[in-house]
């Protein structure tokens, strides 16, 4: 722990964060998600924003071409026309419509490997926007809109309200409403989110970081226990809507610290809730602070598909399959 902390608050530090949630006992008490911030005046949270109710968001878009690259691609009715005619526009992948990819520039881990830390930097200069501006960013085109980051949880309330003003311009025609998140959100909006995705025929995708708290702990600021809850959460609602999935897991393999010890339970963990749900296993690169490791090597993706499907799960994808190095570590 010595070990993960200096390197934590080098991490903090670097972009100017705090190196813990802070408890000002008289601080704003922010519920949005696991850290419960109370954040002393002129402060800021864990993620970085300064208190109130997120009505504006840092937040940026563009336009994705489907089928893209998202996680949950290889289910989703954008990348494959599941749920056709009533949630996708072709039977196959959605070629000829876009997906709408809204990217919230805070986050509420700390992931040493962080894919997309340039939001670190760029989010702090932006100009918070309403969620007006992204619905006018919805065109003809647009069959899907998923909100992702950084993390989507510590701006959620400007999230759903941009679902929810999206979908009352756009009656009467397809427009998923789609999440990509750490899952660390509370529950009240976790509620909200499903209701959005299940009545647009959208998905949420979960990215579970580590099964043992302390790997999770060490390698993300945050604890895993909320994270799990809400995924269990969302899992019983898996059935309501079984033509999409409403939810997908997935798991990044990060070499040394996300190998078998750690799928195994989580599998299992995902199985017993139902195993119909899909998983995608990413393939990591090197990023952020952890840019000494080598990419995940196909021997390390081999071994945890065989342990995740050995856990009984029957939809194991593997994901950034270009990024696989061809050997094995342990060689
Ligand atoms: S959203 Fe940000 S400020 Fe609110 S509890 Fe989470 S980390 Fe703290
Ligand atoms: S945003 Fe949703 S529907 Fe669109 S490609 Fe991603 S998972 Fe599929």
């Amino acid at each position: 722990m010595p070990v993960v902390e200096k390197a934590r608050r080098r991490s903090r530090q670097t972009f100017g964060l705090p190196s813990e949630p802070l408890r000002d006992p008289l601080g704003y008490p922010c519920k949005l998600c696991v850290h419960a911030c109370r954040i002393p005046q002129g402060g800021v949270g864990f993620c970085g924003l300064p208190p109130g109710g997120r009505e504006k968001a840092r937040v940026s878009w563009y336009h994705d071409p489907l089928p893209t690259n998202c996680v949950a691609d290889f289910v989703c009715p954008g990348g494959t026309g599941a749920g056709f005619p009533r949630w996708a526009h072709r039977a196959g992948p959605e070629h000829g419509y876009q997906n709408l990819a809204v990217f919230y520039e805070a986050c509420n881990f700390d992931c040493l490997y962080c894919q997309n830390w340039h939001y670190r930097v760029d989010g702090p200069q932006r100009t918070p926007l309403p969620p007006e501006d992204l619905v006018e960013a919805v065109t003809p085109r647009t069959s899907c809109i998923c909100f992702f980051g950084g993390d989507p949880t510590p701006q959620l309330p400007h999230a759903l309200r941009a679902a929810e003003l999206s979908l009352e311009a756009n009656k009467q025609r397809i427009l998923r409403i789609c999440f990509e998140t750490n899952g660390s959100m509370n529950r009240r909006l976790l509620a909200r989110m499903v209701e959005l995705s299940l009545a647009s025929g959208g998905v949420i995708k979960f990215d579970l970081k580590a099964w043992n708290p302390q790997v999770h702990f060490a390698l993300t600021g945050a604890p895993n226990d909320r994270t799990l809850e809400n995924f269990a959460w969302v899992a019983e609602r898996f059935t309501l809507r079984p033509e999409v999935p409403l939810l997908v897991a997935s798991i990044l393999l990060v070499p040394g610290y996300v190998d078998v010890e750690e799928i195994r339970p989580l599998a299992q963990f995902i199985a017993n809730l139902n195993p119909q749900i899909p998983l995608s296993l990413l393939a990591f690169h090197p990023h952020c602070l952890m840019d000494d490791l080598p990419c995940t090597s196909a021997a390390h993706m081999e071994r945890c598909v065989r342990a995740a499907e050995e856990a009984g799960l029957l939809r194991v994808h593997v994901g950034n399959r270009h990024l696989l190095w061809p050997g094995d570590y342990e060689e």
